[in-house]
């Protein structure tokens, strides 16, 4: 691949760079938020960036222009994305923005349309993915949730794990169970339920890292008209894979991580020892530094393939594995840059950075284990006591 942008594409970037270098005001800045992905867009002060972005018509870069959105190539919402990370924009209503919309608008009717686009531009309704389940993780067409059919409504009943931001959202993109009898892919279809629905319980999950971003879902005897069910039944499985045609390079994440690692290299830079000898640490932060540039080269080598109209798989696939175990790799690296004084926290005066390595390496390392859960990490968990539910 050529790695350079086309002229088209360069002046795009500029515009992008000029805009942000203009209307980010420095305490907008999510740093930390862009870190790992955790917590993106969940914070307050995102709506005005939210807003500001929809000025410039860049809320959803990904959309066709019909519906709102910026109706960009692929390869400028990858240096749109590039940007974004280089400056440490948030990423408002990420998830709604990000999967949501664009799922209704390929699968959606008109009324569909009309009843939650406009709320997802605005930033007024916010999304959460009810996909995995106690039991059904990796091997998500096995989930069990099921949805039975009663005139022109469905009943739900079930229970789904690790859904991030459904504290606070309004919609869920539901996966459930209509046919129990097809294979398994067969017979799952897609919900757009509202939360607020009777028998809908969010009871919150706090990780490692204290930060209770995900919860768990439980559904007593939900009912969801059919109107909220889409694409058509029993071909939810399919719906799902949409977003897979969207943008999904992973380079705001690999980005953001190149971004740790210069902010580590400052920093030890800044505190080296007087005689200059560290050089184990000189190694590893250069590890680190050639890591994140593979990380970026797999992100291009992703949009690279969508550009020429091909579907990335496993290609997507190793790109996320290798930026979330680089997090972890970061984060550990961090820590011992800091020294002792890097495992205090954002409340000492004496922590580094405000506390920010201590952050980096609970969000990297303990969020991940909290999240991305076998059964002998669960029960390592529940013995020391560590990011069980609370209630
Ligand atoms: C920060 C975070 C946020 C999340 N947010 C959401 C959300 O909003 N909505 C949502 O629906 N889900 C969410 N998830 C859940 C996430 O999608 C699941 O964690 C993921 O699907 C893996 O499932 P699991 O945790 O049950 O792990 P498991 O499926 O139990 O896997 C555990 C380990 O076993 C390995 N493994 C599994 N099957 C096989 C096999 N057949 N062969 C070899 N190895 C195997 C896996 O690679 C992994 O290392 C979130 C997770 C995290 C960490």
């Amino acid at each position: 691949m050529d790695f350079r942008d086309s002229p088209e594409d360069a002046t795009f970037r500029a515009e992008v760079r000029e805009f942000l270098r203009a209307e980010l005001p420095p305490d907008l800045r999510a740093e930390d938020d862009a870190v790992l992905g955790v917590g993106v867009g969940e914070n307050p002060r995102d709506r005005d960036w939210l807003l500001t972005l929809a000025k410039r018509g860049w809320v959803a870069p990904a959309w066709p222009k019909e519906y709102g959105g910026a109706g960009l190539s692929v390869m400028q919402q990858f240096v749109f994305n590039e940007e974004i990370a280089r400056a440490s924009a948030p990423r408002p209503n990420f998830l709604a923005i990000g999967l949501a919309g664009p799922t209704i608008i390929v699968h959606g009717t008109e009324e569909q349309k009309r009843e939650h686009l406009a709320g997802i531009l605005s930033g007024e309704t916010f999304w959460c993915q009810g996909f995995s389940e106690p039991g059904s993780g990796s091997d998500l067409a096995s989930l069990q949730t099921r949805a039975v059919r009663d005139g022109d409504d469905f009943i739900i009943n079930g229970q789904k794990i690790w859904t991030s931001g459904a504290h606070r959202a309004q919609r869920m993109m539901l996966l459930a169970r209509t046919d129990t009898e097809a294979p398994k892919h067969k017979g799952i279809s897609y919900f757009l339920l509202d939360m607020k629905s009777p028998g809908v319980s969010v009871r919150p999950l706090t990780n490692m890292a204290d930060t209770p971003s995900f919860n768990e879902v439980f559904f007593d005897n939900v009912r969801v008209p059919k109107k909220d069910l889409l694409g058509e039944l029993n071909r939810g499985w399919y719906v799902a894979t949409t977003t897979l045609d969207f943008e999904r390079s992973g380079i705001i994440n690999a980005v953001s991580l190149q971004m740790l690692v210069r902010q580590i290299a400052a920093y030890a830079q800044a505190h080296r020892r007087a005689d200059g000898a560290w050089p184990s640490v000189r190694y590893e932060v250069v590890d680190r530094a050639v890591e994140t540039e593979v990380a970026i080269i797999f992100s291009y080598r992703v949009v690279t393939m969508q550009a020429k109209g091909q579907i990335p798989n496993q290609e997507a696939s190793i790109t996320k594995l290798f930026a979330s175990e680089l997090a972890q790799r970061i984060a550990r690296t961090g820590i011992k840059v800091a020294g002792l004084h890097g495992q205090l926290g954002a409340g000492s005066p004496h922590a580094p950075l405000g506390g920010r390595f201590e952050a980096w390496y609970r969000i990297a390392v303990g969020a991940t284990i909290a999240g991305g859960t076998s059964e002998i990490q669960r029960s390592v968990i529940a013995q020391r006591g560590l990011g069980l539910p609370r209630g």
